[in-house]
């Protein structure tokens, strides 16, 4: 799943308005942020097989440290603590862990079963939704136009910079998504986790979103600003 877990980052602005959304990106994006660093290191293996999935030619043959329950569960743990470590906002912190976790189970809808439990077991899950490509695109894409929603309704545009960088994001991310989905499949490993870096770019864009945008007041609070 790719914009799917941008949506859910989205979405958590509706929850909470004091995290930016470059943060609620980094969270719900964290394991997949990390991912292509390992790939790059060979931590973790993916090979190219074509057909595997009508979406996507990935078989994601070895990736307990990011992709299996457990591990989703520890870095949820170690988000939120660190989080809670420097901002002292336990409800924030609670959201941050919940969407760092919400990854995997956004992942499990779509994925063939090639999701461990626990890094040291051969069970294996996933829905597998990636055999249909327009089941894919209407879940994540339902996904991800609700979490534009419900960002849209939490926030206003200080600036014209604050719409236009916002809409600009939105649209670069379905441009990508769909050249993924049409696109040919990638050489190599390596050039998976080069591409895949690319990702921290719009972690910095949900920054910059935000910088140009405030919170509408929640039910029975002040405006703050985001
Ligand atoms: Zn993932």
């Amino acid at each position: 799943m790719f914009i799917g877990h941008f949506g859910a980052g989205l979405a958590a602005k509706k929850i909470d308005r004091r995290p930016s959304l470059g943060t609620l990106f980094l969270a719900a994006q964290w394991v997949d942020l990390l991912w292509p660093l390992f790939l790059l290191l060979g931590w973790e293996n993916v090979k190219i097989e074509p057909g595997i999935t009508a979406v996507t030619p990935l078989d994601f043959t070895h990736y307990p440290i990011t992709h299996s329950l457990l591990g989703a569960l520890l870095w949820s743990v170690l988000f939120g603590g660190v989080y809670y470590f420097f901002k002292k906002q336990p409800k924030t912190s609670l959201l941050l862990a919940g969407l760092v976790l919400s990854h995997w189970f956004l992942d499990l809808i779509v994925h063939r079963p090639d999701l461990p439990l626990v890094p040291w077991s051969s069970i294996r899950v996933g829905f597998g939704l990636w055999n249909s490509v327009i089941g894919t695109v209407i879940v994540e894409g339902l996904i991800f136009a609700g979490g534009a929603y419900l960002y849209l309704k939490a926030t206003k545009a200080e600036n014209t910079k604050g719409k236009v960088v916002l809409w600009s994001m939105l649209a670069f991310l379905a441009v990508v998504y769909f050249l993924n989905l049409f696109g040919s499949p990638p050489p190599n490993q390596e050039a998976i986790g080069i591409v895949g870096l690319s990702q921290w770019l719009i972690v910095a864009w949900g920054y910059w979103v935000d910088r140009n945008r405030s919170a509408v007041a929640q039910p029975g609070a002040a405006e703050i600003k985001a």
